[in-house]
């Protein structure tokens, strides 16, 4: 974090102009939290001034928070793939659809800001700040992008081993959008349930 915060107290090199027309609309933007809109006032901005390093600055940064404030809301998001105890795995292929969607945003944004800091380098090459940034950014890249493949991994494989029928109702499974269940079947094989069909057999037993 550390990293981070010292880049934002780098003073912004830019002209009056540019703190008028489009530094000063960001941070306000910014302080609403805001991000989106407030990267798109410095990417109107640096249309405008390509190089200005106080508008590349800040897009790397404002693009960073918009990806952190994205990750923290992903954890408050219900669980898409969960164990739900005796080896049974709960997965929700709505929010696991919804959630690789989230992490391919996160990580488009994430790169945006990563760009950004390669232009900022290329006008202010070996800026220790910067670079301490951007080497932030890179690990939280592979991070999210190790995330995201496992989960995508966990999601296909688990339709492959267990076929495309429920076991309770015999009917289909539409694995990108309904909820089930996976659990060991008697003969050592992969079982899936719709998650209601599940239920329904906890309540018999
Ligand atoms: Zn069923």
């Amino acid at each position: 974090m550390s990293a981070t915060e010292g880049a934002f107290n780098v003073p912004l090199k830019c002209s009056p102009e540019e703190q008028k027309h489009f530094v000063d609309p960001a941070m306000a933007e910014a302080n609403r939290s805001n991000f989106p809109a407030a990267i798109d006032i410095v990417t109107n901005g640096l249309n405008a001034h390509p190089a200005s390093e106080g508008l590349l600055l800040l897009k790397a940064y404002f693009g960073y928070k918009l990806a952190e404030n994205m990750s923290n809301e992903q954890v408050s998001l219900p669980r898409a793939i969960e164990s739900i105890g005796d080896g049974v795995l709960m997965v929700d292929g709505g929010a696991t659809t919804a959630m690789l969607g989230r992490f391919q945003e996160i990580i488009r944004i994430l790169g945006e800001s990563g760009a950004a800091m390669d232009e900022l380098l290329q006008v202010n090459p070996g800026n220790q700040e910067v670079l301490g940034f951007k080497s932030y950014i890179e690990r939280k890249l592979q991070k999210l992008g190790q995330e995201s493949e496992n989960m995508r991994l966990t999601f296909s494989n688990s339709h492959s081993v267990a076929g495309g029928f429920c076991v309770g109702c015999r009917q289909g499974i539409n694995f990108d959008t309904q909820k089930v269940v996976f659990r060991r079947g008697s003969v050592a094989q992969m079982e899936v349930w719709h998650f209601p069909c599940f239920q329904k057999l906890g309540k018999k037993n």
